[in-house]
Order: C-alpha cells, then sequence, then structure tokens
C-alpha cells in the first residue's frame, strides 16, 4: 500500500509538477453478499466495501482549473472549469469526477480549483463498482482541500447523481452508499426505503468473502433490467388494488405473493416471488452474520442464487457454473452471482483456510469447461473512503 502510494505521488508531480501538499484520498471497490434487483423495489441489500480500491492523489489550486489524470488512461488529462457550466464529453472516463464537481456545485459547495491523478487495483467496468469509488474519491478529495466534511449520506446522493447526470446510468444507491459508508470488518444492512444503515461485523480470523469475475460482459443487462422494472411496476400495480397502502413490493409480504399465484401473469408472479423473498433473505441474512451463524448465511446466498436463476431469470451458465462448483469445496460456507447479472461476478462466503482450494478449484475447471480464466479477489471487508495523507 505505501509503495503505491509514493508512486502516485511521484506520478503526480511528473504530470503537474512538484511542490505543494499532496493529499491522497483511497475509496474502495464493493461486492454485494446478497439482496439482488431488491434496491429498486425500496428493499434491502446488504454490500461490503472490499480490498481493490481506487487511489486519487490530489492538491489545490489558485485558480478555477480542474484537471484530471489516470493511470488506466496515460497521456489524457481532462480540464474544465469550476467556475462556468462543466461540459461533460471527451475523456468519457472523467465523466464521473466531472459529474462530481457539478453536483457538489449544484449543493452549494464552494470549490478549490485541483490537480488529481487516479490509479486503481480495481477491474474498470469489472462489476466492483470502480465507478461509484471514483465519484466518492473525487468527492472527498474536492472535499478535503476544500476544509470541508460532508454526511456520508449526502456525499453518496451527489455521487448517484452525477452518474446519472453526467454518465447516463440510472444507478440505485448501493454502491455510493458503501463506498462513502463502509467500515472496515463490517458488511452493511442497507434499507434502500429510508437509507438507514446497520453494520454486521465480519470475523477476518473466520471469514473471507471470494468474488470470481466469469468474464462473460453482460451485454443484455441493461435491456433486461428496464423489462424487470417493468414487470416488478406491474406487479405493485397488482397488489395495490388490494391494499392501497402498497407503494413497492417491499410492502408486499411471501404470503401475499403466494395468495396472488392464480391471479398474476406467470412471469409476473415469478419475478415478484424473487424480490418478496429476496429482501426475506437479506434481512435474514444480515440478522445471522450478526450470530456468526455461516452455515445458514452460505444456505440463504445460494437460494438467493437459484431465485435469480429460475425466478427472475438473470443468470447465464457461466454463473451457474460457478456457483455450483464453489460450493464443492470444503469450507465454502455459500456462492451466489452478485450484479446486475447476465455476466459479471459471483460471491463466495468461505473460511480463510478454503480460499487457496477455492481458487484453484476454480481457475482449472472454469477454464476447461469455458476456455477462459476467470478472475479471482479474495478480501476482507475493507473501510469506506478515507483520507490516507
Ligand atoms: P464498474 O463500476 O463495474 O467498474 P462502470 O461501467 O460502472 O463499471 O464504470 C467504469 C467506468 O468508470 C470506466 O469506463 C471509467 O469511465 C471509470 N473508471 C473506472 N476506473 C477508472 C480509473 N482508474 N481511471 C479513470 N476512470 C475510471
Ligand atoms: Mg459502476
Amino acid at each position: 500500500m505505501n509503495s503505491g502510494i509514493t508512486e502516485l505521488k511521484q506520478q503526480f508531480a511528473q504530470t503537474f509538477g512538484e511542490g505543494g501538499k499532496i493529499h491522497v484520498i483511497r475509496a474502495p471497490g464493493r461486492v454485494n453478499l446478497i439482496g439482488e434487483h431488491t434496491d429498486y423495489n425500496d428493499g434491502f441489500v446488504f454490500p461490503m466495501a472490499i480490498e481493490p480500491h481506487v487511489l486519487i492523489a490530489c492538491r489545490t489550486r489558485d485558480d478555477s482549473s480542474v484537471r484530471f489524470a489516470s493511470s488506466v488512461f496515460p497521456g489524457q488529462i481532462a480540464t474544465f472549469q469550476i467556475d462556468k457550466p462543466i461540459p461533460r464529453g471527451e475523456p468519457k472516463w472523467a465523466n464521473y469526477s466531472k459529474g462530481v464537481a457539478a453536483e457538489l456545485i449544484a449543493a452549494g459547495i464552494p470549490l478549490p480549483g485541483m490537480d488529481a491523478i487516479i490509479t486503481s487495483t480495481l477491474p474498470v467496468g469489472g462489476g466492483l463498482s470502480s465507478s461509484a469509488a471514483i465519484e466518492v474519491a473525487t468527492a472527498q478529495c474536492f472535499l478535503t482541500l476544500a476544509g470541508l466534511k460532508m454526511e456520508p449520506n449526502r456525499i453518496a446522493l451527489i455521487c448517484q447523481r452525477a452518474e446519472h447526470e453526467y454518465a447516463g446510468v440510472p444507478v440505485g444507491i448501493m454502491d455510493q452508499m458503501i463506498v462513502a459508508s463502509a467500515k472496515p470488518n463490517c458488511a452493511m444492512l442497507l434499507d434502500c426505503r429510508d437509507l438507514s444503515k446497520q453494520f454486521v461485523e465480519l470475523d477476518e480470523r473466520e471469514l473471507r468473502v471470494v468474488i470470481v469475475n466469469s468474464m462473460v460482459k453482460h451485454e443484455l443487462s441493461s435491456s433486461e433490467y428496464a423489462v424487470r422494472r417493468k414487470q416488478c411496476e406491474e406487479g405493485v400495480e397488482f397488489f395495490k388494488k388490494e391494499n392501497p397502502n402498497i407503494k413497492a413490493l417491499r410492502d408486499v409480504s411471501v404470503k401475499q405473493v403466494e395468495a396472488a399465484k392464480d391471479k398474476l401473469d406467470e412471469v409476473i408472479y415469478r419475478r415478484c416471488r424473487h424480490v418478496v423473498t429476496e429482501n426475506r433473505r437479506t434481512t435474514e441474512a444480515a440478522q445471522l452474520l450478526g450470530k456468526n451463524q455461516y452455515e445458514q448465511v452460505g444456505q440463504l446466498m445460494v437460494q438467493s442464487h437459484n431465485s435469480l436463476r429460475d425466478d427472475y431469470e438473470v443468470s447465464v451458465p457461466e454463473l451457474d457454473f460457478l456457483v455450483e462448483e464453489s460450493m464443492k469445496i470444503k469450507g465454502v460456507y455459500g456462492a451466489r452471482m452478485t450484479g446486475g447479472g447476465f455476466g459479471g461476478c459471483i460471491v463466495a462466503l468461505a473460511q480463510p483456510r478454503a480460499v487457496e482450494a477455492l481458487t484453484s478449484h476454480l481457475m482449472s475447471e472454469y477454464e476447461k469447461k469455458w476456455q477462459k480464466k476467470p478472475m479471482i479477489f479474495p478480501t476482507t471487508a475493507a473501510a469506506g473512503v478515507t483520507v490516507l495523507e
């Protein structure tokens, strides 16, 4: 970690010149342990921050210019002015940071000019939320240079708006919330309705989380995502007729879904069943994890996967394969696809001593079956955004 910081500061000096106080901000990626396709139904998610992260080195300027560089896009420098409208445009990667600057200004925060350089141990576009890490780190850079503090929830909402407005991606609030608020060695149960959070300790002596990227690009995900959202809305319309207090699938019980089986369209019924049972699994998993009931948490993760595969129909055979193979390893409590689906990652919960066997098993079996290498990240639960220097 230290060598990473030294190297980054050297890169900063090469790009923007020596001198002045350089601050270094770290923001982690994230993984969702359970609670998938529940966020836009006002439900629960249970993410944690992971060790792979983004680092940004930054220094204040005495004019109103902002310059961003990134080690991932060498030679490109994005420049804009904080006292003029901030246009989105090229290079595209800088739109996330531009959006954050624009939304901070819109929120009435006086920003200083800044030079900043980004480096990262997170895969770019790998489903571990490099985008939220960049956004939250950028916000923290500006706030640090301005000498201001801001509530994590407010930072998260500003960063979410930035992604909506500047990257054109209609993301939920989970990614920004966990990156801004995570506590070390904790997962976070987040109520997506009122943004209340509950931290649950994840003992690093007893548990590892292993993320496995199937390397399948989720090409279908945005069109299918829209279809799923619409199907959930149809479900809500149905239940609203029975009870006008129902505002979202969050308000529907498992019993109510079962009772509606013959009245609802079969596909809508299964979509609703996934969301409603997933909300229950998610709150249960958080409780059980708090009581160190790892086997039961693992079972809920597998049930979640099966529900996403069969009822919500957002899995792909590669993800099913990774989950099935993970569960063959002694010391693996549970595994499931994580993220929107149609590709991306699975997440497994395992004893630390099972990690090596799990990694080598998946490496060899996955490549044999699918002719590609998965990317594997074992991790503990990391801290949220941090000012390192
Ligand atoms: P994910 O959040 O799953 O990694 P996204 O597609 O949401 O994937 O966000 C990826 C985008 O975030 C990239 O296309 C790029 O614009 C930006 N980004 C991520 N990492 C970096 C980086 N190290 N430097 C500059 N931009 C980055
Ligand atoms: Mg993202």
